[in-house]
């Protein structure tokens, strides 16, 4: 596999990063994950443009410009073959002497970027049968809109609602659910979608973003506010929503069946449409 850093395209094997590299000794980094469907990068701008903005919110530079990155994505794909998959992306605040203090502005920045090959993404098993969730406390940092590769925590939930025989945890924290360990969670009530509105208690998923709009296009009513786990075990479907799972549907929530257990139409119908609007839209 070819993979890119800081400025060359090398076989993953020759690819170095230094062991001082903050992003490895302080989580000091950003990323992001841009799906790849038919060999072509879907949301590629949502993505550019959150990676800027996370950037921004650490007070780190950009050391590249989209053009640029939209090239380096391009090159990879190709270079890798991936007709479906993922290019994974992430920019570090550089190498120094391992000090908390962040290193002088012109310390240059780490910029890797490689690909997964996911034959038949679009085409998961898994969208038939839909997903179980279990419940868990969100013990993550203040700051989820920030794309850090912080994601200790998320992992830690992810293997615990495994042991509970679930896929994923939804994390939840003062009473209500955040989202997903790697999603946007939503439930659906009498034909509304309902999904938490935006803050800093959860990243401001691109899915998300496209998935409401083509919502609101279709007629279908949206109401962005809290929620709680009784009420969605209580809702007609759930589903989540992500750059590499797109539209999930969710039938279970801490053994708690939703309706008969099988994805609803609104997960089902949601699914379609993005799916077929952001191929169109695909770069
Ligand atoms: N929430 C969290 C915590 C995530 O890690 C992700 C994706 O990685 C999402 C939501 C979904 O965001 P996106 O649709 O931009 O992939």
């Amino acid at each position: 596999r070819t993979v890119y850093v800081n400025g060359q395209f090398v076989p993953e094997e020759d690819a170095k990063i230094s062991v001082f590299d903050r992003g490895f000794l302080f989580a000091d980094a950003v990323y992001e994950v841009t799906s790849v469907l038919g060999g072509k990068l879907i949301d590629f701008d949502g993505h550019a443009a959150r990676l800027d903005r996370s950037l921004k919110e650490l007070g780190m530079g950009m050391p590249m410009s989209r053009d640029e990155l939209l090239e380096i994505h391009h090159r990879l794909v190709e270079a890798n073959g991936i007709e479906d998959g993922l290019v994974y992306l992430q920019v570090t605040r550089g190498a120094a002497d391992r000090d908390f203090a962040y290193p002088a502005e012109d310390t240059p920045q780490s910029v890797v970027l490689f690909t997964q090959s996911k034959p038949g993404l679009a085409n998961s098993p898994q969208a038939d049968q839909g997903i179980r969730v279990a419940s868990l406390p969100d013990l993550r940092w203040d700051r989820r809109d920030i794309k850090t590769v912080q994601l200790l925590y998320p992992s830690m939930a992810k293997m615990e609602a495994k042991a509970k025989g679930a896929d994923d945890a939804w994390m939840v924290e003062d009473g209500v659910v955040t989202e997903g360990t790697s999603n946007n969670a939503y439930i659906v009530k009498d034909g509304k979608i309902i999904t938490r509105q935006l803050g800093t208690e959860i990243l401001h998923g691109i899915t998300r973003a496209a998935v409401l709009r083509f919502a609101r296009e279709a007629q279908m009513k949206v109401e962005e506010r809290t929620f709680t786990i009784e009420e969605a075990q209580a809702a007609d479907e759930a589903f989540v929503t992500s750059a590499s799972a797109f539209v999930m549907p969710v039938v279970e929530i801490d053994g708690e069946k939703l309706g008969d257990g099988t994805p609803g139409p609104v997960a089902r119908r949601l699914r379609e449409i993005y799916l077929e609007e952001s191929r169109k839209a695909a770069i």
